[in-house]
């Protein structure tokens, strides 16, 4: 069987009939994956010796009666910026060059421990700072719809692989919309689950307050498979929720009988987004009403502060955070440099690419003494009304819809010269981060022939709702069966 494009599901029922081998579906993966790289670019590093190995050992497994998990013998990528013991981990940065990391994170490892095959490191925006892929240190990635766009980011080359049909699922990390615009863009699933659900044990951090780790997928069904492997309490992360995981996939009846849908105001009314992308995700909340769900207007007042006040609180924690890269360790180190300042000083300037560097200074700024009561605390305080609109909101309905990203995918270039536009991609996306609250984007229709995204959002530790809705959306309609070159 030709495993390009399959399903984590699929791939299962060829292993557990026998008419594929572990070795086999890797083996495929690979040669796709290193094929695609001319023209996509999806992977910093591919694991070919190191899949193999495991995927013998899954087939012996199978052989001999013991399978781990559902996901025992599926190939899974990874975004870079999440270590894995023995494997390099760059954050397409220079700045990382030739560090090995010594342990693994927490959702590697339980992907590992489930019997998943980690195929290789996906290509990203330099310390996930971006949303187009175009901040790599590597190159960017290419969007497999259009070689001429951007898959999005800062997890591009997670989305792309996954678009691509070089695996079924791969991690990201979504500090701001890092997971569910890429997905929008590639017209794939990606869910950024509730912050504290996955461990962020061996995630390299960036906005710690923010980020969270979570899947892309062909489906819901497979995304949910996922994150439900991943998730979970884990004491090595303070901020690591203690609550049980819930088997998603009970709770997918296929109808929404019973489901209240909130559609905010504000976010169909935006400036600057496209009204094709508004009738694609007004057509899919006709057809969550036609499968059962109810729909009510809410509105979340404080959404045209989001984006300063997500940018004010990322930049800041990321000038404290990427404090700890300064040549004295791991990484890259300046070579001519006379002394420890001017150490620390050429390595990072050397090491870190422009957008980095304007984040730390940004973020250092706002965090200054005479600037900290201005900027900082006040948007703390924002953060606040952002959550509690939410809450509000959902206190009339079970989850909400909209648009992923104001528009289908950019073409390279168009907003690297401003990055304020840039940042505008993130209208949708960034204000479940400051709630902290889940949300999956999953494809809903093309504009231009570009697959257009559609999100939901839910309360928090309630990744099934949305999941739900997501599954009973896909058993309906066909959208997420169409692929990158694929015939209508
Ligand atoms: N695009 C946003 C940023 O550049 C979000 C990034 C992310 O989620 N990692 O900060």
């Amino acid at each position: 069987m030709s495993t390009a494009f399959a399903t984590i599901d699929e791939l299962r029922t060829a292993l557990d009939s026998g008419k594929s081998s572990v070795v086999e579906i890797v083996t495929d993966c690979i040669e796709r994956a290193e094929a695609s790289q001319d023209s996509i670019h999806a992977f910093i590093g591919l694991r070919a010796a190191g899949a193999i190995d495991d995927a013998k050992r899954a087939d012996a497994r199978r052989a001999s009666g013991e399978v781990l998990s559902p996901l025992d013998g599926i190939p899974v990528a990874i975004k870079d910026n999440m270590v894995q013991a023995g494997e390099p981990t760059t954050c397409a940065s220079r700045i990382l060059e030739g560090f090995v990391s010594p342990y693994t994170a927490t959702a590697v490892e339980r992907l590992e421990r489930a019997g998943a095959i980690i195929i290789g490191r996906t290509n990203m925006d330099e310390f996930a700072m971006g949303s187009s892929t175009e901040h790599s240190h590597f190159g960017p990635t290419r969007n497999p719809w259009d070689l001429t766009r951007t898959p999005g980011g800062s997890s591009g080359g997670s989305a792309a692989a996954v678009a691509a049909g070089i695996v079924p699922a791969a991690l990201g990390s979504d500090t701001g919309g890092s997971i569910r615009q890429p997905a929008a863009f590639c017209g794939v699933v990606g869910m950024k689950p509730t912050y504290g659900r996955v461990s962020r044990w061996g995630l390299v951090a960036f906005a710690s307050s923010l980020d969270q780790i979570g899947a892309f997928a062909r489906t819901a069904r497979d995304c949910a498979e996922v994150i439900e492997v991943i998730a979970g309490h884990d004491h090595r992360d303070s901020t690591s929720i203690p609550a049980p995981v819930p088997h998603y996939a009970e709770s997918f009846h296929g109808d929404l009988n019973g489901v209240t849908l909130g559609i905010p105001t504000e976010y169909f009314e935006a400036e600057g987004v496209d009204s094709d992308v508004l009738e694609s995700v007004r057509a899919a909340i006709g057809q969550f009403e036609k499968a059962g769900a109810k729909t009510v207007e809410v509105s979340l007042p404080h959404t045209r502060y989001a984006i300063a006040t997500y940018y004010l609180i990322a930049n800041a924690e990321a000038s404290s955070n990427l404090a700890r890269f300064d040549g004295v360790r791991y990484g890259h180190r300046s070579r001519d440099a006379n002394g420890l300042t001017q150490m620390y000083r050429k390595t990072r300037s050397e090491g870190f690419g422009t957008e980095v560097q304007r984040r730390i200074v940004l973020g250092t700024y706002v965090l200054s003494a005479g600037y900290y009561d201005a900027y900082y605390r006040k948007a703390q305080q924002v953060r606040t009304l952002v959550r509690s609109d939410f809450e509000r909101a959902f206190e009339t309905c079970d989850a909400l819809v909209t648009p992923t990203s104001p528009e289908v995918a950019f073409a390279f270039g168009d907003k690297t010269d401003d990055p304020l536009t840039m940042y505008l991609s993130d209208i949708y996306t960034a204000s479940a981060n400051l709630a902290g609250i889940p949300g999956v984007s999953i494809p809903c229709g093309r504009v231009g022939g570009l697959p257009v995204g559609l999100q939901l959002l839910g309360k928090p530790l309630d990744e099934t709702t949305p999941l739900r809705v997501a599954d009973a959306y896909q058993r309906a309609t066909d959208h997420h069966l169409h692929h990158a070159g694929s015939s209508e």
